[in-house]
């Protein structure tokens, strides 16, 4: 059965990024030319001073660095919504140029943990509607001509928003605060809330001082949710903890 679950991958991220948004911030504030700024920014830790710039919210240095991510085992839904986020960079898989049609098994698929938990019988029942919308696909891209992309684009329409998708995302690392505060948190969905504690928990390991409160608004105090707070701030504070001791244990080996 083609189910599939989210995977998150950090790719690639601006070399030395803690380093390069300290010099950002030091710029703004120092007479010193280039060259000497550089070498007082390597020879020595900028923990403290970067911990004190994310704490004045003096966010444009922080703009200098960016991560990329590969992100696959995702439904089209989740990229629906991830899309909204205006100031990522996005290379999605092409529903066009990638045709779904299969003699046998059925084009990869999310499927919900909420359906899931139903138990046996809806599973099936579930799996069973991925496979009539196959045959449905199937049907169109053969009465379309069987040609590859000029078939694709309009096939795709019977397919459901559980059909899988992946894509490459890159985000600057003021983005990337603001995305995770929004969808590390309860209230988001449970398959962009999956992704983004996946992202927070590898951001954690490059970059451990800008990242070290990152999530939702409730690591860093009250729930900014107000009377639409999950009440459960506990459980996600210890959810960051655990991030924090894994990273720790896999650090020391
Ligand atoms: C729990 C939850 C439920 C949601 N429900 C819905 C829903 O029912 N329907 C729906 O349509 N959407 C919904 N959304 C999506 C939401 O409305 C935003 O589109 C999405 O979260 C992207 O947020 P953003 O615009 O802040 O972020 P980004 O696009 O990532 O932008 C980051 C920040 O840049 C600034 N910015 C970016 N573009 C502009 C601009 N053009 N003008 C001014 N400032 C800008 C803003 O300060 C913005 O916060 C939901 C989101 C969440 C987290």
């Amino acid at each position: 059965m083609p189910r599939v679950k989210p995977k998150v991958e950090l790719l690639r991220h601006t070399p030395d990024p803690e380093e390069l948004i300290a010099m950002a911030a030091k710029l703004c504030y120092s007479s010193a030319d280039i060259d000497d700024l550089r070498e007082g920014i390597e020879s020595k830790d900028q923990s403290k001073f970067l911990k004190r710039l994310m704490d004045m919210g003096h966010a444009s240095p922080i703009e200098h660095a960016s991560y990329t991510f590969a992100i696959s085992g995702v439904s089209r839904s989740f990229l629906a919504q991830v899309t909204r986020h205006r100031l990522a960079s996005f290379s999605v898989q092409s529903q066009r140029y990638v045709g779904q049609k299969r003699e046998e098994g059925e084009f990869a698929y999310i499927l919900p943990p909420a359906i899931e938990a139903l138990g046996e019988e809806a599973v099936l029942k579930y799996h069973a509607q991925m496979q009539q919308m196959q045959a449905w696909y199937n049907e169109w891209v053969t009465a379309l001509g069987d040609a590859g992309e000029k078939s694709n684009e309009d096939a795709r329409f019977v397919l459901p928003n559980a059909a899988e998708t992946r894509m490459l995302m890159t985000m600057n690392t003021r983005e990337l605060l603001h995305f995770l505060g929004l969808r590390s948190c309860n209230r988001a969905q449970w398959e962009i809330r999956e992704v983004a504690w996946q992202m927070l928990e590898q951001l954690r390991e490059v970059s451990p001082v800008i990242f070290a409160n990152a999530g939702p608004g409730c690591l860093r105090g009250a729930c900014p949710e107000g009377s639409k707070s999950c009440g459960r701030v506990k459980e996600v504070r210890e959810r960051s903890e655990e991030i924090d001791r894994r990273i720790r244990e896999k650090q020391n080996g």
